[in-house]
């Protein structure tokens, strides 16, 4: 047994990846793989459906959205926002609240202009900044609602009356959200909703077809909704085992029921980390991410031997990012209690082996 507490990609339920390889052996009913058949048979098509069916029930998206699965990781959409939604003579207004957020204005600087209403970057990024102003005449709003590498997540979607555009790559399908309050949401499927390879698009069909830029094709959403995700070849594979993973999530009783089950899993580790004289969390209280959760050692000189205590009890994947030391230990859906469990009593034991 190991406990993955990866980043990205991440842990997927081991049934999950049971059906993926059975299909990877036979899919159809003539024996071919899912690697092999064309995405333009029914079987596939019908893959494609429910894929869609089972994002907008779990996510309970209205009317008016179009899901899209399209590849170039979530970092291609931090350009292909802009080249969709910004106009040449608008400003697009970015929150930034780490390196996500930071690249996705990086993109958005070289299609247009760009207005960063507020950024926690002098503090390292362990906070989220509040009581930020968004102009009205921004053409829209960009935020990251969980920012992966530092642990900070923003439970409460920002007030606004301009377009709202979200990077919720690490905490979709992690916690309900209200679609109706976005215009459009994108996410790498590798931290919650499946493997690396797909990303996920969920747009506002309105919000289109406003500004003049003409767009290579691959980069314009319209022509990826025409053709229902399947313009060219798509991630054949990578979307199959999204299927799986959110017929999990379904059969698990859908996304506010996988909330309860990561409330508990982030509550008992964050009590841990605050109670053990030995850890600190590295952000501030009230920001604290359910999907990753950072800390670092009161004495670092401690870290290397309690990584290398936690291997021995095969807890792989919770060195942290380099821009912030220590730990991540993330948390996503398919990540059960009872690991959380084994790693709270890792860090009591080694505790224990440390009393002074
Ligand atoms: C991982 C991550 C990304 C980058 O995703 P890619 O699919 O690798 O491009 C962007 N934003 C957030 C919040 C992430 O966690």
């Amino acid at each position: 047994m190991t406990y993955n507490f990866g980043a990205g990609p991440c842990i997927l339920p081991n049934e999950v990846f049971k059906q993926a390889s059975q299909a990877v052996l036979e899919f159809n009913p003539t024996g071919l793989s899912i690697l092999e058949i064309s995405h333009r048979t029914p079987e596939f098509e019908s893959v494609v459906d429910e894929t869609v069916r089972l994002v907008k029930e779990l996510l309970n998206v209205p009317a008016g959205y179009s899901v899209l699965f399209l590849q170039g990781g979530a970092s291609l959409q931090f350009a292909m926002v802009p080249m969709n939604l910004l106009g040449d003579n608008q400003t697009a207004s970015y929150l930034d609240t780490g390196v996500w957020a930071n690249k996705a204005i990086k993109e958005a600087k070289i299609i247009g202009n760009v207005n960063v209403v507020a950024s926690s970057k002098s503090e390292n990024y362990t906070f989220i900044p509040k009581d930020f102003q968004i102009p009205e005449d921004s053409a829209y709003f960009h935020y990251t609602s969980n920012n992966t590498i530092y642990g900070t997540e923003l439970m409460e979607t920002p007030k606004t009356n301009v377009p709202l555009v979200c990077d919720m790559s690490s905490d979709i399908f992690s916690r309900t959200i209200n679609v109706a309050d976005f215009d459009l949401i994108y996410a790498g499927a590798q931290k919650n909703m499946g493997p690396a390879g797909v990303t996920l698009v969920i747009v506002k069909d309105e919000i289109l077809g406003k500004i003049d830029r003409k767009l290579p094709s691959m980069l314009d959403y319209k022509i990826h909704i025409d053709g229902g995700s399947m313009y060219n070849t798509p991630p054949v594979f990578s979307i199959y085992v999204s299927m799986l993973n959110l017929r999990w999530l379904k059969s698990k009783g859908g996304v506010s029921e996988i909330e309860k089950e990561n409330i508990s899993k982030a509550e008992a580790l964050y009590r841990e980390i605050d109670r053990n004289p030995l850890f600190k969390g590295t952000c501030r209280t009230e920001d604290r991410s359910r999907m990753n959760v950072c800390f670092v050692m009161e004495n670092p000189e401690l870290e290397k031997p309690f990584l290398k205590f936690t291997e021995e009890r095969n807890i792989v994947g919770l060195k942290g990012h380099r821009s912030v030391g220590g730990f991540r230990a993330s948390l996503y859906n398919a990540l059960p209690i009872t690991s959380v469990h084994v790693l709270i009593d890792a860090m009591q034991d080694f505790a224990e082996k440390h009393k002074k």
